[in-house]
């Protein structure tokens, strides 16, 4: 029985490392990657819908410093090209930097 069990700590280790790549790739999209992979290594499938549920990094915009979504090639506030990334930071739902 030893070969099952085996088989099943490395099914569960699997399904645990698609949680954190997983995770990984949504936080990725929301400019947030490692984040989502910690949420995925952390809580699993939970994790891996808290990194759905995140309201995505945002940074400042280097000219007018509202903040703008981390993916934005333009700034929605004074239409200034963004060239350079703005440093990530999370942000609430209502916009609120934490
Ligand atoms: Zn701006």
């Amino acid at each position: 029985m030893d070969n099952l069990l085996g088989l099943g700590g490395f099914g569960l280790f699997v399904t645990w490392m698609s949680c954190a790549i997983l995770g990984g790739m949504i936080g990725h999209r929301k400019g947030a990657a490692v984040a989502g992979m910690l949420f995925g290594i952390a809580l699993g499938p939970i994790g891996v819908a808290f990194a759905m549920a995140m309201a995505g990094g945002r940074g400042e915009c280097l000219y007018c410093m509202e903040l703008v979504r981390y993916q934005a090639k333009k700034c929605p506030h004074c239409h200034s090209e963004l060239t350079v990334k703005p440093a990530v930071q999370f942000v609430t739902k209502d916009g609120k930097a934490v």
